[in-house]
């Protein structure tokens, strides 16, 4: 059986796939495919949660952000019957506070994510003069807050190619600048739990805004 990507997937719960599309993947579920069906009811409570806890977003931009950043998080939760390893506490894009702060900001993104037992807190910019994006964070071991989280291993990859590697220092800090694609993945390896992939569309948010 061809199974549609976890990609499809979600557009098809943003309602963003054609009226063709969307009929082939309806009867793609009908058909019981329990894969699909699964990814599906992931995305749909991702969609749910994305649009709840933005409800002054438009829920397309708070979808749009929710999929680029739980694109990994369906993958790894699979067979765990969870889609909620990863979740977002704060995005400045998803929740822009001080409208002021973020264009003065110069695309600063500041995000803080939730991965049990970890917590991950990563700023995201530009290189001023240069085509890169910097990336840095720190990785703190909740269910050990005495033991940071070091010696993690991070991957960064602009998925176009270029894949630059981080390790954590004793402070489970991390840095790494790789070229700005737009797209940015991060993977986090860490000893004895399943890596945590962020995904990133349009990481620094030059797409254009949403029409009204
Ligand atoms: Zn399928």
């Amino acid at each position: 059986m061809d199974h549609f990507t976890t990609e499809n997937w979600i557009d098809f719960v943003n309602q963003a796939v054609d009226a063709t599309q969307q009929q082939l993947m309806e009867r793609h579920l009908k058909q019981g495919c329990k894969r699909c069906t699964k990814t599906v009811s992931i995305w749909q409570k991702v969609r749910q949660s994305a649009v709840s806890e933005a409800n002054y977003q438009p829920p397309e931009h708070a979808v749009r952000i929710a999929k680029a950043t739980f694109a990994g998080a369906a993958l790894a939760g699979q067979g765990k019957g969870s889609g909620s390893r990863i979740k977002v506490l704060f995005d400045s894009f998803l929740h822009p506070v001080f409208e002021g702060a973020r264009s003065t900001s110069a695309g600063t993104r500041q995000m803080l994510y939730r991965a049990d037992p970890f917590q991950i807190d990563i700023q995201v910019e530009p290189k001023p003069g240069a085509n890169r994006i910097v990336v840095t964070g720190q990785l703190l071991d909740l269910s050990n807050p005495g033991v940071i989280g070091s010696d993690a291993r991070i991957i960064l990859s602009n998925m176009r190619g270029q894949v630059v590697h981080a390790v954590t220092n004793q402070f489970g800090e991390f840095s790494g600048e790789i070229e700005n694609s737009g797209d940015l993945q991060m993977t986090f390896a860490t000893t004895g739990s399943q890596p945590i992939v962020i995904s990133l569309r349009d990481a620094l948010g030059t797409l254009p805004e949403r029409e009204q």
